[in-house]
């Protein structure tokens, strides 16, 4: 089976993990309020809409809360890989080559042991890889990648941004990527499906920024998205849509210099509290809405990648 011409697709993406954004850190009582309320709020909404999804799990929030990864199964969602840690120390782009394969076949070997099903798709937490991660994932089995957020424009927000970069120039229509470079076409067995973005991401965080400013984006990717075939694809966490108790007074500082402790970690932090938590949760159902008005059908990434590329 090919993928229809006429078919639009989107993919609702999920990464699922401890961060705690209202305090800017990893916590185990986030992890676990991520399974109570975060995790059946999205359901709940994916139910509603007819959403099959993928979720993204980091190895750590599956290994302590196995339960989170189990509630996804009865309803046809797809588990995939976030990942071993969060922790910005271990990001993908700081780790060598032995390291990400260490990384990701230990994270795969706990979601399947939990999920009983192959664990083909991933997303590298904060989107941060390097030229070995393609090569990782190949050698431990890994299809998909959507890492890659193709001209977007505020990595200055965020970290690595310097190797985000690449985005400028990455394709916007999934492909088969190189062996070393995920945001680059090639001959490697990757399959990148892109996070949906022009200027700025389509993600639960932006949506929470900006109400107005998503909107347009998002008429912008739809537009596109049936001029030329691709999908689309959002990105959101169940931890944007929990309510914590703030407990920290000053913001951590993990860049190195002044300006970029400034841009990326305080800007960053405050513009996350935005429609943070309950908040997010109407914002949600309205970008729900509008792809299930525009007939877009909803598909996970394993499910797209073997319409998409005839391969199992
Ligand atoms: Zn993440």
């Amino acid at each position: 089976m090919t993928i229809s011409a006429k078919t639009k697709y989107c993919l609702i993406t999920n990464d699922v993990e401890t961060t705690s954004l209202w305090n800017h850190r990893l916590s185990d009582k986030t992890g676990e309020a991520v399974m109570k309320d975060g995790m059946p709020v999205l359901l709940d909404a994916y139910r509603k809409f007819h959403v099959k999804a993928t979720f993204y799990f980091t190895g750590y929030i599956a290994s302590k809360f196995p339960d989170v990864v189990r509630m996804i199964l009865p309803e046809g969602h797809e588990v995939g890989c976030h990942g071993l840690t969060h922790d910005p120390k271990q990001a993908f782009d700081v780790l060598s080559l032995e390291e990400q394969i260490d990384h990701l076949q230990r994270a795969k070997d706990i979601l399947q042991n939990i999920c009983g099903q192959e664990v083909i798709s991933f997303r590298a937490p904060a989107l941060r890889v390097n030229r070995f991660t393609a090569r990782a994932l190949e050698k431990t089995g890994f299809k998909t990648d959507s890492s890659v957020a193709p001209q977007r424009m505020d990595m200055f927000l965020s970290f690595g941004s310097k190797k985000k970069l690449k985005w400028l120039t990455a394709p916007r229509s999934p492909y088969f990527t190189s062996p070393d470079d995920l945001a680059k076409k090639g001959y490697g067995n990757i399959f990148e499906i892109p996070v949906s973005s022009f200027l700025l991401p389509y993600t639960g965080t932006m949506m929470r920024i900006s109400p107005s400013l998503i909107s347009v984006a998002r008429s912008f990717l739809a537009l596109e998205s049936q001029l030329f075939n691709r999908p689309v694809l959002f990105l959101i966490h169940p931890n944007e849509l929990i309510e914590e108790e703030i407990e920290i007074s000053a913001v951590e500082r993990r860049a190195g210099n002044y300006i970029s402790y400034l841009l990326a970690d305080k800007l960053r932090y405050h513009l996350k509290l935005k429609n943070l938590g309950r908040k997010a949760i109407p914002l949600l159902y309205s970008q729900l809405d509008y792809l299930g008005s525009k007939g877009y059908k909803f598909t996970t990434a394993n499910e797209f990648y073997r319409l998409h590329t005839g391969r199992m």
